[in-house]
């Protein structure tokens, strides 16, 4: 397990959530959404916060609206399909 990995874990944890919250075949990392994303499609975003350069997954329904809002306001879109050689 990476460090970033734990380090998430852990917060998760701390703040009630999911322990696997925004990691891959967990869950989406969308505090208001939360769906489990094992066996479906995932969408990374770099986390920007802890400066890992990690990537942070969320389902696609969260995927297509942050990129809806992107695109809305000119902004370079955040959010990558994941692909299995990824
Ligand atoms: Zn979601």
């Amino acid at each position: 397990m990476s460090m970033f990995e734990r380090a998430k874990r852990a917060r998760n944890l701390k703040e009630g959530y999911p322990e696997d919250k925004g990691l891959r075949n967990g869950h989406c990392n969308r505090s208001g959404c939360l769906a489990p994303l094992t066996g479906r499609p995932h969408y990374w975003m770099r986390d920007h916060e802890t400066f890992t350069d990690a990537k942070l997954y969320y389902c696609e329904p969260c995927a297509d609206q942050f990129t809806r809002w992107d695109k809305h306001i000119g902004a370079p879109i955040r959010c990558t399909l994941e692909t299995d050689d990824a």
